[in-house]
């Protein structure tokens, strides 16, 4: 479970978020969480968050000029909320499985670009290790 205290926490220090497109936006859309109690006594709250990106949040990455450092940053720290670069945790999450893939975890676009060791979207310009080949 993440807390928002966790949250505050990851969005420090980043200092190319000035950069970025979403500074006037509402942090909603780029962190949307439900929150549900378990109905227990103890009244536990989790937290969850959609799989895939808020659309707008999505539309706002598209047209941000850090959206490479930001979504860099997200997967070099395993950040395991939020949008980044336009890219939901659960697809960082797909795109940090090295694996050959048929469709973009990002856009799903089919349009991909083997590199050898990578694979990179054609569409979105996210890329991905392929792991070890046999
Ligand atoms: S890529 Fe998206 S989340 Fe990242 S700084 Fe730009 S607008 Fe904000
Ligand atoms: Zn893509």
């Amino acid at each position: 479970m993440t807390t928002t205290r966790d949250r505050n926490a990851w969005t420090l220090h980043t200092d190319w978020r000035d950069e970025g497109n979403c500074r006037d936006e509402d942090p909603e859309l780029f962190f949307p969480i439900t929150r549900v109690t378990s109905g227990d006594e103890d009244d536990l709250i989790v937290e969850t968050e959609p799989p895939y990106p808020v659309p707008r949040a999505k539309a706002i990455c598209e047209r941000c000029t850090v959206a490479a450092d930001c979504l860099a940053y997200a997967l070099q720290n395993g950040v395991p909320f939020g949008t980044f670069g336009g890219m939901s945790a659960y697809q960082r999450e797909l795109i940090s499985k090295p694996m050959k893939r048929k469709r973009c975890p990002g856009c799903a676009s089919t349009e991909l670009i083997n590199e050898g060791k990578h694979e990179i979207c054609g569409s979105c310009g996210v890329s991905w290790d392929v792991g070890l080949l046999d």
